[in-house]
């Protein structure tokens, strides 16, 4: 694995607002701690989500978006981008390709955490379309659009972004985790963070206690023991 001394800049790639916090959020305010520079970059605006059905799609992607710069700020993250591609509608074309890979080129990430593409058979919510789309297309956004300069030549022509190489990607959500990230000492940052999507987890009863227990079951899945709160990846090697 990339040792942590090695990451300097980390761009995490979603469908929708809520799920870096529920994915990674500990992990990011952990790396923010250390002097890592954080990006989040958001394909839909969440328009499709919430309880609250007297916003229109526009009015709720707009407190979407407030409530996920407010998420992000809460574990140190102020660069946080939207794709605006429509929620529930998210395929991996060439077109979201190229969305990213322009992103990876700005950012010039040596760490890209995503969704796991593939449909998870244990929970299903970890694989929403949008999810499995988003993680496929930053993939192939990683390799081999963002570090190969023929690929999408109008990025270099056009808009003067050099090839990039992302070193290593870690995917939340899969069935398969094999890196846990201890983040006990990022728990409570990481609720906050969740608690900032009011539309989405306000009136769930219990939401505190159940991102406990989901995060506690980790740790217990990667040998953390008793009290720690863990968040889990898949490591894809990108050399
Ligand atoms: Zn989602």
């Amino acid at each position: 694995m990339l040792p942590l001394s090695e990451i300097n800049r980390v761009l995490v790639v979603t469908a929708h607002p809520d799920d870096a916090d529920f994915g990674s959020a500990g992990s990011v305010a952990q790396f923010v701690d250390k002097g890592v520079e954080v990006t989040y970059l958001l394909v839909t605006d969440g328009d499709a989500g919430g309880d609250d059905r007297s916003l229109d799609n526009s009015g709720m992607a707009e407190l979407r978006r407030t409530e996920q710069r407010a998420a992000a700020k809460v574990v140190g993250v102020t660069d946080v981008r939207f794709l605006g591609y429509p929620d529930g509608q998210v395929v991996p074309s060439l077109e979201l390709r190229r969305d990213i890979a322009r992103v990876i080129r700005q950012v010039r990430p040596d760490l890209v955490v995503t969704q796991h593409p593939d449909r998870n058979y244990r929970h299903i919510a970890p694989s929403h379309p949008d999810h499995r789309a988003v993680g496929g297309a930053t993939l192939d956004a990683v390799y081999p659009d963002a570090r190969n300069p023929h690929a999408f030549p109008e990025l270099l022509r056009d808009e003067g972004l050099a090839a990039w190489t992302v070193r290593e990607v870690w995917l939340s959500g899969g069935s398969t985790p094999d890196h846990w990230v201890d983040i006990t000492d990022a728990i409570d940052r990481k609720l906050a963070a969740l608690q900032s999507h009011v539309s989405q987890v306000g009136h769930i009863e219990g939401f505190a206690e159940f991102v406990r227990s989901r995060s506690a079951g980790l740790a217990e899945q990667a040998g953390l023991g008793e009290g720690r709160y863990a968040e889990g990846f898949q490591v894809v090697a990108t050399g």
